[in-house]
């Protein structure tokens, strides 16, 4: 814990600084919090901070210009809506330029028509879409049926795209007409299909049609003509520059957005976006920053919540076990260390309840209603070291060696890491108390904070011990939480989730069962959630721990009616990658212009 400690000291020491320096130049200050999120699949390395920025060569005025940081940790190296694990340092190449056919509220939890107007399925293997009239890209074409048939046939043509896995179930997509699309399937993942929906981005045909594989899959796509809200103007080593579309087709139907540019920042540090938030220089920060509740309270910035945990939930930190090594491969092991595990420690001390504790189904409370609480309370497991150390007992684990920590029921000894990158602050702090916590119950287990690069390996390797990982993120189904947890068949190489290998045929058979259910059945949603709830709480493969949070930070400075819990159509104030059809443009849409 002292290394903690020595972080709080460091972090109120910041802080004071940042708040002394309001009128002047921020000092220099240490990097308190390096950790970022994001909605791609793998949490995205942490680079050195960058040498101060050069200032842009072009001025915007303020009243028409909103800051924006948090999204990007690197230069912008492309635009290719195809490239969604580099799309973080140019959030906004879909979603701002690039649209999807629906976007999804996870406050309302309900899909919105956008590029379509309305889609349904006509029988179980068909879903026919409606595109929205009139709409054009930004260099004056039509947007049409045959954009959407031609991004559907690229995902086809090449594994490489992200979506070409729909098409082990899509047999056609097909246009009837400019703003007709039949998609026909073959016993269809109505789940994955619903998530795609809102994912998929559309692309022009009259512009992509004479690329190459290279160009569609691996090119940066420089200078891209988009439909959407904004227009891609031009990108620097730590910025990107947007301004609106003003003959943008949604006008009409969603409204204007406020902000006529966009700057997003990278930020040489959090704390120097924090101080730029305070300063009224930065409109909004999707930066983490612990200790922020203070600057919240006393109104230097705002979040979505008044109070703890100030910020909405936005993914959940998970402790994968490694099931192919001992004791680890012992469902009584395994629910131990969940009782051992302090997490009201992690929620209260080392967030200082920033986030809140998880369900251990590891859903989302968007998607609360698909827990089963009866399982739950049958099954789930609270913070209880007596519990933790009675369940080893019983199991056949004792300290026979009198070294203080139980040995396996065959007498063999052992002790396991649990492990996080370094640099990762407010991990770092977590996997402390794991390991302390653990320790206390008579587990040999030490946290451990290897290189980024050496982390990602083992833990995709499959030759860790324990380790956090977070890419739960929000989502408009249960399925993709599952899907990840339980992703299989398991391979040499496990980038996508089950990092810890675990082999459960029947657990599989129900992930896939609740792929299959309809949207329109919630009941049998709700079913197949909680037979697969049933068994992970029995088996405990692993231990989800708390939710991060959609950090976000905002100034009322220039820029006003920003969403929080008293509005009355709350939006997401998020400028992340794959947010913005979440209803991070929305937000824009709604911003005003402080009144003079
Ligand atoms: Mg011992």
């Amino acid at each position: 814990m002292k290394r903690r400690l020595v972080t709080l000291i460091g972090l109120t020491v910041a802080l004071s600084l940042v708040l002394g320096a309001c009128s002047t130049p921020a000092a220099p200050t240490p990097q308190v919090v390096v950790q970022k999120e994001t909605v791609v699949h793998t949490v995205t390395a942490v680079p050195e901070p960058p040498a101060q920025p050069e200032p842009s060569a072009t001025t915007f005025p303020r009243d028409e210009t909103l800051y924006i940081g948090g999204a990007a940790w690197g230069p912008p190296s492309t635009w290719n809506p195809y490239q969604p694990g580099n799309l973080a340092n140019t959030t906004g190449t879909t979603g701002l330029l690039y649209e999807t056919l629906f976007g999804y509220n996870p406050l309302t939890d309900e899909l919105t028509p956008w590029l379509a107007e309305k889609g349904e399925w006509t029988d179980a293997t068909t879903f026919d879409i409606t595109l929205r009239k009139g709409m054009t890209w930004s260099d004056g074409e039509p947007l049409t049926s045959a954009d959407v048939v031609y991004t559907m046939e690229i995902n086809k043509q090449y594994p490489a795209l992200t979506y070409n896995k729909m098409w082990d179930y899509l047999v056609s997509v097909e246009a009837a007409d400019d703003t007709h699309v039949t998609f026909k399937f073959k016993d269809p993942l109505y789940q994955e299909i619903q998530n795609n929906l809102y994912n998929i981005p559309i692309v022009p045909k009259h512009l992509w049609e004479g690329r190459t594989e290279e160009e569609i899959t691996v090119g940066a796509n420089e200078n891209p003509i988009g439909s959407g809200a904004y227009l891609y103007v031009e990108a620097g080593a730590d910025r990107n520059i947007w301004q609106r579309n003003e003959n943008w087709w949604g006008i009409q139907v969603f409204g204007k957005p406020a902000p006529k540019y966009i700057v997003d920042i990278l930020t040489p540090t959090n704390n120097a976006a924090l101080g730029m938030v305070i300063k009224g220089e930065l409109d909004l920060s999707n930066h983490f920053l612990p200790g922020v509740a203070e600057l919240i309270n006393k109104g230097y910035v705002h979040s979505y919540y008044a109070s703890a945990p100030y910020m909405m939930s936005a993914n959940t930190a998970v402790l994968f076990l490694n099931t192919k090594k001992k004791p680890m491969d012992d469902p009584a092991f395994r629910k131990a260390l969940a009782h051992a595990i302090n997490t009201p420690q992690i929620v209260n001390v080392a967030y200082a309840g920033l986030v809140q504790a998880a369900s251990p189904t590891a859903l989302l409370p968007s998607l609360s209603k698909y827990v089963d609480q009866d399982v739950v309370e049958r099954l789930g497991w609270t913070f209880d070291t007596a519990k933790a150390k009675k369940i080893l007992a019983d199991a056949g684990y004792a300290d026979t060696n009198g070294d203080g920590f139980v040995e396996m029921p065959d007498g063999t000894a052992f002790s396991l890491e649990v492990t996080c990158p370094n640099g990762w602050t407010d991990w770092m702090a977590a996997i402390e108390i794991i390991a302390a916590s653990a320790q206390e119950a008579g587990i040999n287990l030490q946290a451990a904070t290897p290189d980024y690069g050496v982390w990602l390996s083992a833990h995709q390797g499959g030759t860790f011990d324990t380790t956090l990982q977070n890419n739960i993120n929000l989502s408009n189904t249960p399925w993709t939480a599952y899907n990840t947890l339980f992703n299989h068949p398991i391979k040499d190489q496990m980038p996508n989730g089950n990092f810890g290998r675990y082999e459960n045929q029947e657990l599989w058979d129900l992930v896939d069962e609740l792929a299959k259910v309809p949207f329109s059945d919630e009941a049998g949603m709700k079913e197949a959630c909680s037979n697969i709830q049933e068994a992970m709480l029995t088996e405990v493969p692993m231990i989800p721990l708390w939710y991060n949070g959609l950090w976000s930070q905002w100034s009322d400075a220039t820029w006003t009616n920003w969403p929080d819990e008293t509005s009355a159509k709350p939006t997401v104030p998020s400028t992340w990658n794959g947010y913005w059809q979440l209803g991070g443009l929305q937000t824009l849409i709604n911003l005003k212009l402080k009144a003079e």
